[in-house]
């Protein structure tokens, strides 16, 4: 029943409070707070409204961003990790993972002095080379780093790619999951009616959410200084660089109430980095959709009414353009049919409007290998926030901890990881 023959529609909550939904008023209004859907000038046209409000308004189910978005930070990391783990289709993201390294420094933090201007680095590549274990990756010249410097270059050019299209994924999927409704067809009438799996509604404490879409912008240092990677191949001459600080990307979110939230999960490239626990959420997918070795995952979550001990990020986001997601009407339309990149209509209306969504967030227009590439990292999100919103796990969550200090530089697990260890990662990083 659950998909029945109706299909599926993306409804979103109000964005502004406009009327009240009984008489029409425009004073003291406020919102329903368990639907976000209903506007009332007072408790007396809710309390008028309730036997009508009542079935689809008990129906839904929220999800509070301060419990749940380390699982939307996993969801990314899983997309930098996977980038063809499941079919052959992708090529491999970065250039250091297709050739050895000679040289290279010990990626980290570097605390600002009186200087705030980035640090450029350079990794220099050597033959090329496809990686089975981490040893033979960095056997020449990077002994003075030890494994764990070793395994923290792995990590690092692990997370320095694909930044907008993941981003793009992971929203994507958030509407499509999380604002779904599935219709029903039924023999009598009313003839449609909704399916019988709940409505979820994110929320940020007691406010519900009426946008989240995609920033634009720069990063500036702070406490910490802000760092660029250049991989340089000798045999070519030529100079890649992943990730610019000049054009980086993030996720906000509104509430109703004007607080607004940033959920950066890419500036751990940039020498930003902040982990937060996600094992709560592992626990409820199934081993595929787990990577192995830690189960922390770069995130910073900043929200506008943060000011006590002032500005929780040791960097600076400099917004220059929003491109919303939730409200976005032709988004909300494309996405109801999920597009399977293995059967891929590059003409259809859907893949279409994506493009165009893309090429409006990128500035310019994107290729076909970032269409697919996107479309799959959409899938996997997709796939992992319906094992979750499923098994409503994250009603137990609890608020989790941020970690400021590299898991490197704190002596945790992935100091432990053995040749095994390694290897399975590595397995999720390339192949
Ligand atoms: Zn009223
Ligand atoms: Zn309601």
């Amino acid at each position: 029943m659950r998909s029945g023959a109706g299909g599926k529609s993306i409804s979103v909550p109000l964005r502004i409070l406009d009327k009240c939904y009984v008489c029409a008023s425009v004073k003291g209004l406020r919102v329903c707070n368990s639907c976000a859907s209903r506007i009332y000038c007072s408790r007396e046209c809710q309390k008028k409204d309730w036997k009508e409000h009542k079935p689809w308004c008990s129906a839904t189910v929220q999800i509070n961003l301060k419990v749940f978005y380390p699982l939307i930070a996993y969801m990314m990391e899983f997309m930098r990790c996977v980038t063809s783990q499941f079919h052959n289709v992708l090529p491999r993201p970065h250039p250091a993972f297709n050739h050895k390294i000679i040289r290279a420094p010990l990626p980290g933090v570097r605390k600002s002095t009186e200087s705030d201007s980035p640090i450029h680095h350079t990794v220099t590549l050597g033959a090329r080379h496809t990686i089975t274990d981490l040893s033979g990756w960095w056997k020449a010249g990077l002994r003075a780093h030890g494994d764990a410097g070793c395994l923290k270059l792995f990590h690092h050019c692990g997370r320095e790619h694909s930044v907008y299209k993941i981003i793009i994924a992971t929203t994507l999927a958030l509407l499509a999951e999380v604002y779904s409704t599935y219709h029903v067809l039924t023999s009598e009438p009313p003839f449609v009616i909704e399916g019988n799996r709940p409505r979820f509604r994110l929320e940020y404490g007691k406010s519900p959410i009426a946008d989240f879409g995609i920033c634009k912008g720069k990063v500036r240092g702070k406490t910490h200084r802000v760092q660029t990677w250049t991989y340089y191949d000798p045999a070519t001459e030529t100079r890649t660089t992943p990730l610019d600080p000049e054009n980086h990307y993030w996720i906000y979110f509104k509430a109703l109430s004007g607080e607004e939230l940033v959920l950066d999960c890419c500036s751990y490239s940039f020498g930003m980095e902040a982990t937060v626990d996600a094992s709560p959420c592992l626990e409820t997918l199934p081993p595929m959709m787990c990577i192995p070795g830690s189960s922390r995952v770069p995130a910073y979550l900043r929200s506008s009414r943060d000011t006590g001990g002032g500005d929780k990020l040791p960097y600076t986001l400099v917004e220059e353009k929003r491109f919303s997601v939730m409200q976005n009407t032709e988004l909300q339309k494309a996405i109801a049919t999920e597009v399977d990149p293995r059967g891929l209509a590059k003409d259809s209306d859907e893949v279409k409007i994506v493009r165009a969504f893309m090429d409006e967030v990128l500035g310019e227009a994107c290729t076909d290998y970032d269409v697919e590439a996107m479309l799959w990292w959409r899938m996997n999100g997709a796939g992992i926030l319906r094992e979750v919103l499923t098994g409503r796990s994250w009603l137990e969550w609890e608020k989790p901890m941020m970690h400021q200090k590299s898991l490197f530089d704190c002596g945790e697990n992935l100091y432990d990881i053995t040749t095994k260890g390694v290897k399975d990662i590595s397995i999720f990083y390339q192949n």
